[in-house]
């Protein structure tokens, strides 16, 4: 149970918020003054209540966390009402908290709320939905998983508090709380917290955590990250914090201290890593030559194709036939001639229409690229491709009638779990995939195809 929840829910209960809702007549508003009077006072009893309890647990408020903007971001005198000059201000040895490194102000100590507080942080400004990254090794505490609305504005804020394992405590603050594309408030949990992170977790430097937004009380002062450094862990309702300037500023980015990658836009949090650093050790998939993998961007017949062969070729029958089947729009100098005319041969892909051409730069979709790996398999098998995979009575998938052209292929590959349908039933057979599917499919296959060759071995 995430201590700010219950609070945020107490405190979402305010009764002076529904006034907003209807435009009352002066006369009534006098008239009301005493049970509102009351009614405040019950608030400040209940607030005076829950900061004892968060001082229990050490929890701040929204409006403690990050006091709202007075106009502008930058105290233009650099010395802000309440500026806490910190004569050694410490350096920690942080990873810089986005994958690039951004230019900001340093606003610690700024005058915030006509000067009754000074800031605690510095804000990072940085577009919503920019990746946040743990900057040492440690334990997230205080995420709000379930999205339970601010006090401050009635819509749900969301925070990390980074336990390092290095004794500090980091403070991550105004995680996105929009749906993509939007200012809606409705983003909720999935798009404040990467996949995977909640109250606990331990994760590593480096590990993306959550990202960039407006919640809290950054709702109308523009996206950014309000990130606190609390040397020796977070203490006083917050008043541990100590000027992270310097820190950010000597911070490495990722990029610098990681591991290098193989892949520039290919992360070890990518769902499809494991798979696709299976195939590149194998040298079946290789980038684009520019240190990029683009998982996203679609995959060509010619591409595919040439995969397969690059995957399967160890384990595929000798070519006998000496002359390979030509496609007309496939040409010598083509860059992938070879290997297409080799899969040709095998009968593992066939020419589109009449046969005669191969349209080589079409996409390709899900149902050719599960009759292709269909056709891989059975050969392996010691089939031959020419089989004819009859489709099933029922097609598993809504969308498949009986008589699709692939129907058969489809099912076989599915049931294999080569391939799988979509979460709403269908297969979807005309859709094209992207370069990080067809990469999951050929690992899959190919292991697939190592276990039923390891099972028919007496
Ligand atoms: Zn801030």
């Amino acid at each position: 149970m995430n201590e700010m929840s219950g609070i945020s829910k107490t405190l979402g209960r305010r009764p002076g918020r529904e006034s907003s809702t209807r435009e009352a007549a002066p006369r009534v508003v006098l008239r009301r003054f005493p049970l509102m009077l009351a009614l405040a006072l019950v608030v400040l009893l209940a607030l005076a209540a829950s900061s004892i309890a968060f001082a229990a647990e050490g929890v701040p408020t929204a409006e403690e966390m990050d006091p709202p903007y007075d106009g502008a971001l930058i105290d233009p005198t650099g010395e802000g009402a309440n500026f806490a000059a910190q004569e050694t201000v410490p350096v920690v040895p942080i990873l810089f908290p986005m994958e690039e490194r951004i230019v900001w102000q340093n606003t610690w100590g700024a005058a915030r709320d006509g000067g009754a507080r000074s800031h605690r942080g510095n804000d990072l400004m940085a577009p919503k939905m920019t990746p946040l990254l743990a900057v040492v090794d440690g334990t997230v505490e205080w995420l709000n998983m379930e999205a339970e609305v601010s006090s401050y504005n009635g819509v749900p804020s969301f925070n990390i508090m980074l336990r390092g394992d290095d004794g500090n405590d980091y403070f991550y603050i105004h995680l996105n709380n929009d749906t993509p594309g939007t200012d809606d408030g409705k983003g909720g949990v999935r798009y404040a917290y990467a996949p995977g992170i909640t109250n606990g977790v331990h994760v590593t430097q480096g590990q993306m955590i959550g990202y960039v937004g407006d919640s809290g009380n950054a709702e109308s002062t523009g996206s950014h990250l309000h990130f606190e450094l609390h040397l020796g862990g977070y203490a006083d309702k917050g008043a541990s914090a100590v000027d992270p300037y310097p820190s950010l500023m000597a911070a490495p980015t990722l990029a610098e201290i990681g591991p290098p990658r193989v892949f520039k836009d290919v992360w070890e949090r990518d769902w499809f890593f494991g798979d696709l650093m299976w195939l590149y050790e194998r040298e079946i998939v290789k980038g684009a030559g520019d240190g990029y993998f683009y998982p996203e961007s679609m995959v060509t017949r010619a591409q595919f194709a040439t995969m397969v062969v690059r995957a399967f070729a160890g384990h595929m029958p000798v070519l006998t036939q000496s002359e390979p089947p030509e496609f007309i729009d496939v040409a010598d100098g083509y860059w992938a001639h070879d290997e297409i005319a080799m899969a040709a041969a095998l009968g593992v892909v066939r020419g589109v229409g009449d046969g005669s051409e191969f349209s080589p730069d079409d996409s390709i979709t899900r149902a050719q690229m599960a009759a292709m790996i269909c056709r891989v398999l059975d050969l392996v098998a010691g089939q031959t491709a020419e089989v004819q995979h009859l489709p099933p009575e029922n097609p598993p998938f809504w969308d498949l009638t009986t008589g699709y052209w692939a129907a058969g292929e489809i099912s076989r590959v599915v049931q294999v779990g080569v391939i799988k349908g979509r979460s709403d039933g269908s297969f979807d057979p005309e859709a094209t995939s992207w370069r990080m599917h067809t990469a999951v499919v050929i690992a899959r296959a190919l292991r697939t195809m190592e276990a039923e060759l390891a099972a028919s071995v007496p």
